[in-house]
C-alpha cells in the first residue's frame, strides 16, 4: 500500500472470515469527541483568513486522493470519459452487495460447479446496463469482438470477488450509505464506502476492481468519516482489490489510524486552499510532477511537464496503466 501499511491477511481469507473474527480496538467514544475537537481546531487554525468560495469545502476520498499526488489535481479535469477500466469498476460495484447478500447469483453453473459463460453478465452487468444509460451506450457501441472481451473480464472479476467476500447472508449489510460529517471552518467530510457489514461489529469495506493503489489511505479516510458520523469507530476497514489476484486486506481501526486520517484531511484542506487562492490569483498551482502525471487530464495545459517528459512518465508507468481509473470521479467544490 502506497501511504499506510495494510495488514495482507493472505489469499485464503475472504471477507466473511475478516468479519466473523473482527474484534473491536475498543476506541473510547471521549476519544473520538478529542479527535474531533483537534480535527476542528487544526482546520480553523489552517482555513483561517481564506477569501473562500461560498459553498462548504467537501472533502471526499477522491479528493484526499488527487491531492497526495498533486495540487492541480485538485482543480478536476471535468467527467471522466466511459473506458473499460471504469466500466468494470461500475459492474464490480454493483455486484458487490449481491455477492455479499445472495452469493449463490446467478444460478447458472455447469454439473462439475463450474460458472456457465455469461452468468454475471446476465445477472449483474445487462441490467445494470439499462439503469446507467452512459455505460449501455458505452458496451452497445464496442465492437463484437471487444464486447466479448469485456464479458469475459466481468466474469473473472465478479468470481474473483465472490471468492473475496464468501458468504455474508448472516450478517446485514449496507451498501453505498452516503455518509456526512460537518467539520467547523465550513468543512464537510463526505464517504460513500462499498459495503458496510454489521455483525458483532461494524466492518465498512472499499471494494477495487484493479490493484487498489492507495487504498489505505481511502479506508483511513473512512474509518474517520464513520467514527465522527457514528460516534463510535468501526472494528475494521477492509479492502479487497481483483488484480493481479483476488486479495484481501484488512486495518484494525485504532486511534493512531483516525489520527493519520484527520491529518491527510487537514492536508487536503490546506491544498485545497491553496489551489483556489492559487486559481483567484491567475496563477497555475504549485505541482508535483511523476507518473500520476500519465493518468493527468491537465497535462496538455500544465507548465511543468513537457511532451518529452510526458512521453518518459508515460513509458515508465508501462504496465503499470491499470483499472484505478474506476474512482476518478469528478467531485464538486
Ligand atoms: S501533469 Fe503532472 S504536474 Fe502537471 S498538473 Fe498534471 S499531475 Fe500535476
Amino acid at each position: 500500500m502506497s501511504h499506510l501499511g495494510c495488514k495482507q491477511l493472505g489469499m485464503a481469507t475472504n471477507l466473511q472470515e475478516v468479519v466473523e473474527t473482527a474484534v473491536s480496538t475498543a476506541i473510547s467514544e471521549r476519544e473520538i469527541s478529542e479527535l474531533r475537537d483537534g480535527l476542528n481546531s487544526e482546520l480553523e487554525e489552517t482555513l483561517a483568513g481564506w477569501d473562500r468560495p461560498g459553498d462548504p469545502l467537501r472533502i471526499t476520498k477522491d479528493r484526499l486522493r488527487r491531492g497526495l499526488a498533486c495540487n492541480a489535481q485538485l482543480l478536476g479535469g471535468g467527467p471522466v470519459p466511459m473506458n473499460e477500466h471504469l466500466a468494470l469498476g461500475r459492474v464490480v460495484d454493483a455486484a458487490a452487495p449481491t455477492i455479499a447478500t445472495a452469493p449463490d447469483t446467478p444460478h447458472r453453473y455447469s454439473k462439475s460447479g463450474q460458472p456457465l459463460p455469461g452468468a454475471w453478465g446476465h445477472a449483474i452487468a445487462e441490467p445494470l446496463r439499462i439503469e446507467d444509460p452512459e455505460l449501455g451506450d458505452w458496451y452497445h457501441a464496442l465492437s463484437t469482438l471487444h464486447k466479448k472481451d469485456h464479458d469475459q473480464l466481468v466474469e473473472t472479476r465478479c468470481e474473483g470477488l465472490k471468492g473475496s467476500i464468501g458468504d455474508l447472508r448472516s450478517f446485514t449489510v449496507v451498501s453505498q450509505n452516503l455518509t456526512f460529517v460537518d467539520l467547523a471552518a465550513d468543512v464537510v467530510l463526505s464517504a460513500r464506502p462499498d459495503l458496510i457489514v454489521l455483525g458483532t461489529e461494524r466492518t465498512v469495506v472499499e471494494v477495487k476492481s484493479g490493484k487498489g493503489h492507495g487504498i489505505g489511505d481511502e479506508l483511513a479516510f473512512y474509518a474517520l468519516v464513520e467514527s465522527l458520523s457514528a460516534g463510535v469507530a468501526p472494528a475494521l476497514v477492509v479492502g479487497i482489490s481483483l488484480l493481479p489476484l483476488p486479495n484481501t486486506f484488512s486495518l484494525p481501526v485504532n486511534i493512531e489510524l483516525l489520527d493519520r486520517a484527520a491529518s491527510l484531511v487537514v492536508n487536503t484542506a490546506r491544498r485545497c486552499r491553496a489551489v483556489d487562492e492559487s486559481v483567484a490569483a491567475a496563477r497555475w498551482p504549485l505541482t508535483t510532477t511523476g507518473l500520476h502525471c500519465t493518468f493527468c487530464d491537465l497535462a496538455k495545459q500544465c507548465p511543468d511537464i513537457s511532451d518529452e517528459h510526458l512521453e518518459e512518465a508515460l513509458l515508465m508507468a508501462g504496465h503499470q496503466v491499470d483499472e484505478d481509473a474506476d474512482s476518478a470521479e469528478e467531485e464538486p467544490w
